[in-house]
This record gives C-alpha cells, structure tokens and sequence, in this order.
C-alpha cells in the first residue's frame, strides 16, 4: 500500500485573488481562503515528491508548502497561469545535483521546450538555469496508465479547454482536472471510486474554457467521489458563499489544503 498525500499550491485563477487593482469584497476578504494563487498542487507518492505545474506563483508556493524535493513534473498545459514559474525549478536541480524529467502529451511538451529551450541544455556546473528532460505521455484517454510510481498507477485524460487539450491525471484514487469545459461519459464512468476529486470551477457565468459552476456541481454530482473539492476559481466566487450553495460532500479548495489518500 502507498501513501498519498495532496497539496493544494494554488486553487485561484489566471488572475489569482485578490485581482490587481480589484476592490470587490472577494479581493478584500480577510479570510485566508480567499487568497487564491495560481492553480497547483503538489503529490508525495510514497517517497516520490511531484509537482503538478509550475505556474506564475511557483517560487512563493514552494517557499509556503515548505518544498525541498522534485523527482518530477506533470504539465497539464503551457498557459503562463500554469507554466511560467518553470525558471524556479533550478534550485531543486541545484538541490539535487540532477536534471528533473517533466511530462505532458506532445503539443504541452512541444511548446514547453521551444518557449523555454534553455532548459532543456545540458547541465551547466554553475546551475545557473533548470535542468530539465521532456517525457511525452499518450494521450490515450485514460484507457491505460501513462506512469506508475512507486506501484500507483497515474492515468492521463486529454479534456477540451478551449483550443487546447489539456491533460488531467488521476493519481490511484485522487484526480486534478483544471482547466477544462467539458467532460465526456466515458471520462466520467473512468472516476468512479475517487476518494479526491478536484475540479475546475471558475465563475457563475458561462465561458468557453472552463467549466462554470452549475456545470461543475452537475459533473461533482455525476463522478460522485468521496469528497470534491473545487479549483481554478476566480474572485466572483468567494469561499464563503460557494461553500453555502455547494452540493453534498462538495466545496471550495483553498491553498494549502493537504488530503491524504491511499492505494493498494
Ligand atoms: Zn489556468
Ligand atoms: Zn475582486
Ligand atoms: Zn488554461
């Protein structure tokens, strides 16, 4: 049996909260749940410490969870909110005297690396970038694991996010799935029997990247995992109320948040 243990980085959208410049009761709030830094989370499997994207705010999220070990990288997609702390990987390359492989299906990778190729150099002895080896993972939809670590298999879900095809792993019996607008039944049958879900959830309002928050109640509902916990929301909702209109064993996730889990 292997451990599993989850924190949520960040739970906030593209623009995080509080909004630059924003003075709605949201962003003014003194509750700690609803400063929301860009969506991340980071998974010990075992003894294996993994990084879910390494966004905007990577560098203060892992000053705050207290990171000291990366063995790897899963990208959901190259979107700055999700991507462009990458820089900050270099100091768990400097830790660890070792390059960090990072995974995401072809189109993530192929981005990735011409964006940021200097990383993607051979180790210089100054340390003075990331270190990095891209791993491309199937998008075969869930159909088999795209990884195991340390006996826990990881599923991998191309889901629709706008233009793009962002990944969403299950992870034993947790899954992440940011970024998305829309879920197909075979998807859905694929999440029965999560203890964790966590899922997008950014505003009331309809938009064409992500999923709103009747669509994303209607999929908690559907997929019915012990627990849900929503993401990727921006300052229109606030912990507070979100929580009072969630459906059952339902609710807003807030940075920090650690749940444990188990797989045998
Ligand atoms: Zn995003
Ligand atoms: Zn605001
Ligand atoms: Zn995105």
């Amino acid at each position: 049996m292997t451990d599993i243990t989850l924190t949520v980085l960040g739970c906030g959208s593209s623009s995080a909260t509080p909004v630059i410049g924003c003075d709605c009761p949201t962003c003014c709030s003194t509750n700690p749940k609803n400063q929301r830094s860009r969506s991340s989370a980071h998974v010990q499997i075992g003894r294996q410490h993994w990084q879910i994207d390494t966004g905007t705010d990577f560098h203060q999220q892992a000053i705050r969870a207290r990171l000291n070990r990366i063995d790897g990288v899963l990208y959901t997609h190259p979107h700055a909110d999700h991507l462009n702390g990458i820089d900050d990987l270099r100091a768990f390359c400097y830790h660890q005297q070792s390059h960090i492989p990072v995974y995401g299906h072809a189109a993530t990778l192929k981005n990735i690396t011409s964006r940021f190729d200097y990383a993607f150099l051979p180790a210089s002895p100054f340390w003075n970038r990331p270190v990095l080896q891209a791993h491309e993972l199937p998008l075969n939809n869930g159909h088999q694991p795209v990884l195991t670590i340390e006996d826990v298999p990881i599923w991998q879900f191309g889901v629709p996010h706008g233009h793009w095809i962002c990944s969403a792993f299950r992870i034993g019996n947790l899954a992440w799935f940011t970024d998305l607008n829309y879920l197909d039944d075979k998807t859905i049958e694929q999440l029965q029997g999560l203890d964790y879900l966590f899922l997008d959830c950014l505003m009331d309002t309809a938009y064409a990247s992500h999923l709103s928050t009747e669509q994303a109640f209607d999929y908690a509902r559907r997929i019915d995992a012990r627990q849900t916990y929503f993401i990727h929301m921006t300052h229109t909702l606030s912990y507070e109320s979100l929580l009072h209109r969630c459906p059952p064993r339902c609710a807003p996730a807030y940075d920090g948040l650690v749940v444990h889990s188990h797989y045998a």
